[in-house]
């Protein structure tokens, strides 16, 4: 049978528990998941392209018991030319709240015109993480509040590093 190949695409400036949460049942529903780190040269990011891999391919280390199946690649062009190039046939997202839905309504139907084999699968966040968003995260963390619940501890640390440092 084909093999069934995920992507998963985002910025994940940085990776959180909420992403993490879509990684881990994302790779159950597919044979391999590729986590696509979108490099949006217009875009403003805390942590550079390769740092955020570096974040990601950790927390696939140390969850390798559940996440074998599962690569990290960046990616600079049009997300349907990535997903036709990897013979991705599903795009998976996460949602959080009505405040995602426009946004993602809007893109699913673009990339459903740009190619309709390629289905776009969206998985609920979860109940935990629904009000997780890495903006969030690095303005709460700017403004050294605690954000130990919303991400791994890797990430933890490393976002103490930055901000400290800037
Ligand atoms: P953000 O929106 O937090 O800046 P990304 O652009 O990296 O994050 O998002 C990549 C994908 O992950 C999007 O589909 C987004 O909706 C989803 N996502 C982000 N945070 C969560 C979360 N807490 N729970 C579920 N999905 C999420």
């Amino acid at each position: 049978m084909k093999e069934k190949i995920g992507l998963y695409p985002g910025s994940f400036d940085p990776i959180t528990n909420g992403h993490l949460d879509i990684i881990c049942r994302a790779s159950k529903i597919v044979d391999t998941l590729i986590i696509g780190v979108a490099i949006n040269e217009n875009k403003k990011h805390l942590f550079d392209m390769n740092e955020r891999t570096k974040l990601i391919n950790e927390q696939l280390l140390i969850n390798k018991s559940k996440l074998s199946n599962t690569k990290v690649l960046t990616f600079n062009e049009l997300l349907m030319s990535f997903a036709e190039k990897l013979k991705a046939s599903i795009i998976i997202r996460g949602l959080r709240a009505v405040s995602d839905f426009d946004y993602e309504f809007q893109m699913t139907g673009m990339n459903a015109r740009l190619n309709s084999d390629i289905e776009t699968v969206f998985l609920m966040a979860s109940e935990k993480h629904q009000f997780i968003s890495s903006r969030f995260v690095k303005e709460i963390c700017l403004l050294k509040g605690d954000v130990k619940s919303f991400v791994p501890p890797e990430v933890h640390n490393k976002l103490k590093e930055k901000l400290n440092k800037n």
